[in-house]
């Protein structure tokens, strides 16, 4: 099962959550044998920080790149079409230049397919790196990096997930995603395929704002979600009326407190700064299974 942690903004404790839910699952039950872990991919390429909280060593690396169009001049006859097929203004004639601008470039193939000449091949244009290895307690752990300036965060996450998860969940096992905050193209590549959307949000109007934006995107790719209120005790009630309303269960509250903002600081997890976390988290995520069937029992057969 694959449970993406999100959150519509930043700073809301969403690595917090998503690394505690990856070691209370690795723990297992007290005096039950240990259960395969979780395997976690930090799929916010813009900034990855999951790897500060599981300490993982890497052992596998893997550049990042995207084809971008590279225009024989000679083959060129400057008729426009692959400028006109460009959605993101990557690729313009001007008089009787083709010129690529390979920081727009999403890669997508469709000037090369449009050209009438032939004029256009492929070069491949680095972006970043991947990178998989095992962190505490066994997590299978796996992140991409995007290089200082590029902007093509949503090819990364593709290959990432691409890269990593067919080998973590070939025996069933869950893997746990850890979104980029916001909502925008990187986040909906990230969540694209889970089964289940974990919205970590903080009981403010700004944290009510980003949730419904989440929750949006939660519906539009028909995924069941949850609700983890962090810093439970400031602001107001308006995320548990937006929920009650939405239909989103609140699966977990975690209290404002001076003791988890420090050990956060500090690199340590929730379920390392209050042990009581383990089984909590454990329990959530049987919530999370029972919806996940629930939803997929619902679904019309063949959908
Ligand atoms: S590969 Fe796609 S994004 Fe890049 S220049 Fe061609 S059409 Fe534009
Ligand atoms: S589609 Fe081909 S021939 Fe036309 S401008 Fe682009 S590269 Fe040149």
């Amino acid at each position: 099962m694959k449970i993406a942690v999100a959150s519509g903004k930043g700073g809301t404790g969403k690595t917090t959550v998503a690394t505690s839910l990856a070691l209370s699952l690795a723990m297992g039950e007290p005096g039950q044998p240990v259960p395969p872990p979780p395997a976690f991919l930090d799929c916010d390429v813009e900034g990855p920080n999951a790897h500060l909280f599981l300490a993982p060593v890497f052992e596998r690396r893997q550049d990042v790149a995207i084809q971008i169009p590279r225009v024989d001049a000679a083959k060129c006859t400057a008729c426009g079409k692959c400028a006109e097929v460009c959605q993101y203004h990557a690729i313009a004639v001007l008089g009787k230049k083709t010129l690529v601008f390979s920081q727009l470039c999403h890669g997508c193939g469709s000037c090369t397919l449009v050209c009438p000449e032939g004029a256009i091949s492929e070069e491949p244009h680095a972006i970043g790196v991947l990178e998989a290895g095992t962190a505490a307690r066994g997590i299978p752990f796996a992140r991409g990096v995007l290089d200082v300036g590029e902007p093509m965060a949503t090819p990364a996450i593709r290959q990432l997930k691409k890269w990593a998860i067919p080998s973590s969940v070939r025996d069933g096992s869950v893997v746990l995603l850890d979104v980029s905050p916001g909502t925008s193209c990187p986040v909906v590549e990230a969540v694209r395929g889970a089964d289940y959307l974990l919205l970590v949000t903080e009981p403010t109007p700004f944290g009510l704002h980003d949730l419904r934006l989440a929750a949006e995107v939660a519906a539009e790719l028909g995924i069941p979600a949850g609700v983890i209120i962090n810093r439970d005790g400031i602001g107001d009630a308006g995320v548990d009326a937006f929920c009650a309303a939405a239909g989103l269960p609140i699966l977990l509250r975690i209290p404002f407190e001076r003791a988890i903002a420090e050990g956060v600081a500090q690199g340590r997890t929730l379920v390392e700064i209050h042990p009581e976390y383990a089984p909590r988290f454990r329990v959530l995520y049987q919530q999370i299974a029972g919806q996940v069937k629930q939803h997929e029992g619902s679904r019309p057969a063949g959908a």
